[in-house]
């Protein structure tokens, strides 16, 4: 089924739940997160609540993501009682993945953890045992240097310990999160650090090249001139080299920073995120807790407070913490069809396109595709617009040109 064009009812959906707390804020993170741990009980009991409120047993769900923030600081009885209530309010599917995002600091050094009172693969094991299918480990290197500047709670060693204590606790299904690009590094580091990784066999990677987030404390330090970003062109080869290299040992480079591995298990898309794919293939999904976003599939996207103190408040009085709700034009759902087509290995899918806008592709995107194809940055390939890996490292400009035609 193509769910870009069936609606919410008809299309499995997906479950976001922010879990908005970290032990510390990461110098270049730009997520809504807090390190008041204190409110951690209450802002579970709203979360429940949330859960209740938006219940929808006929909503058939096929993906849960505990992401944030840091989902490892609750215990296993909290996400016992968030994936309990979540099976309670909406229809499950059998095969649901259910993802979480797992911060090595959080369980390896267990002196900061909440979960102190047991060890790493107990924890692992328990939460496999509630139904976890899936972990996305913010490893994002093996070198103590690395994570010192990144300001990262964990040692490279306890990156080691906990990809092999997830895959002694059971998990087949591991993603490990790498971070390029910082200043000084060398494209030989970086490829340390993806060896280090490949060596777990891991069945996905997602490798983000270090950004400057505006309000963020890197931001102010760039801008400081206190630190020195590596030139555009380090950083562009650092893109080529992850693809290249990646892909040489079988995996497939299905979004811009995005990995499956595929040699090992025939079935790519097995181990894709089945629930990120829902954000660029304009699915529906359901997002709780605050700075939580979600989609309807259609033409509506609300996002809730980003605030703990306040979406408790909210919820205390039962109400719904949605704190900005906005409709699509039919301009704006194409643009960002064009905008999340761009960014994957299946490109824009030009019959759906010129389904919904009556107008047709190469005729209406001319010059843009004219430029794009004298530079080898894109293609049109059995009625798909798909970008070259060159292409790729462009796609702000790409994306540009697109707006720009379309707002002529
Ligand atoms: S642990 Fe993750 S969510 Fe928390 S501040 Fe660091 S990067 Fe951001």
């Amino acid at each position: 089924m193509d769910c870009q064009r069936e609606n919410l009812l008809s299309c499995n959906a997906g479950i976001y739940i922010h879990i908005p707390f970290c032990i510390q804020k990461c110098p270049y993170c730009d997520f809504y997160s807090i390190s008041d741990l204190a409110l951690k009980q209450g802002f579970v009991t709203a979360l429940i609540k949330e859960l209740k409120l938006r219940s929808n047993p006929a909503l058939k769900v096929d993906t849960i993501y505990l992401g944030g923030g840091t989902p490892s600081l609750l215990t296993c009885e909290e996400i016992d009682i968030i994936l309990e209530a979540t099976a309670k309010n909406f229809s499950l599917m059998k095969n649901t993945q259910i993802t979480m995002e797992v911060n090595p600091g959080t369980i390896i050094s267990l002196e900061k953890s909440p979960c102190a009172i047991i060890s790493s693969n107990r924890y692992l094991s328990n939460i496999h045992t509630l139904g976890v299918n899936r972990l996305s480990i913010g490893a994002q290197s093996f070198q103590d240097a690395k994570l010192h500047f990144l300001k990262r709670i964990h040692s490279a060693d306890a990156a080691r310990k906990i990809i092999a204590d997830a895959r002694d606790a059971g998990f087949n299904d591991i993603g490990i999160d790498l971070i390029y690009g910082v200043p000084e590094e060398s494209e030989q580091s970086w490829l340390d650090d993806l060896d280090s990784a490949l060596q777990y066999s891991p069945e996905h990677l997602s490798c983000y090249m270090l950004s400057y987030e505006p309000d963020t404390p890197m931001f102010d330090a760039y801008r400081k001139g206190l630190i020195i970003p590596l030139d555009e062109e380090t950083i562009s080869s650092m893109f080529r080299l992850t693809s290249t290299h990646l892909v040489s040992r079988g995996f497939c480079h299905y979004e811009i920073s995005n990995f499956a591995a595929t040699s090992r298990h025939q079935a790519t898309v097995q181990h894709q995120s089945r629930h990120n794919k829902k954000y660029w293939q304009m699915v529906p999904y359901l997002g709780f807790g605050p700075s939580a976003h979600s989609y309807d599939g259609e033409r509506v996207r609300s996002w809730n407070v980003k605030n703990v103190r306040e979406y408790i408040a909210i919820l205390d009085h039962e109400k719904l913490p949605v704190s900005e709700k906005e409709v699509l034009t039919h301009e704006q759902r194409l643009m960002e069809m064009l905008m999340v087509g761009l960014r994957t290995d299946k490109g824009i899918d030009i019959y759906d396109f010129e389904q919904k806008s009556g107008s047709k592709f190469e005729i209406r995107f001319e010059k843009a595709l004219d430029e794009i194809g004298k530079r080898g940055w894109g293609e049109i390939d059995n009625k798909r617009f798909i970008l070259t890996l060159e292409g790729r490292l462009f796609m702000d400009t790409i994306t540009r040109w697109f707006v720009e035609t379309m707002d002529a």
